[in-house]
């Protein structure tokens, strides 16, 4: 998965730079709360669940069963309400 297209025509990257610009890392309510006091960050990277918000379009595609399957796409909603 070094690069996929979005729904808009832009590609995404998704290797190359550190910090990646358009990747967010996700980690549920649930998982924090596991952790307390001093956090590992490489740890809690790992636990992380991989988001990319395309720059161009905002839809945001989220690797819910790890990079190794296809993403799911959330799309942006024209007024800012979401939808499925
Ligand atoms: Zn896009």
């Amino acid at each position: 998965m070094a690069k996929f297209l979005c729904v808009c025509g832009d590609t995404i990257q998704v290797s190359g730079d550190i910090p990646h610009p358009y990747q967010w890392n996700l980690l549920s309510d649930v998982d924090f709360d596991r952790h307390s006091g001093t956090v590992d960050a490489d740890e809690l990277y790992l636990q992380t669940t991989l988001m990319f918000r395309c720059p161009q379009s905002d839809h945001l595609w989220i690797y819910w069963r790890g990079p190794e399957h296809p993403p799911s796409l959330y799309s942006p909603g024209d007024d800012g309400q979401t939808q499925s």
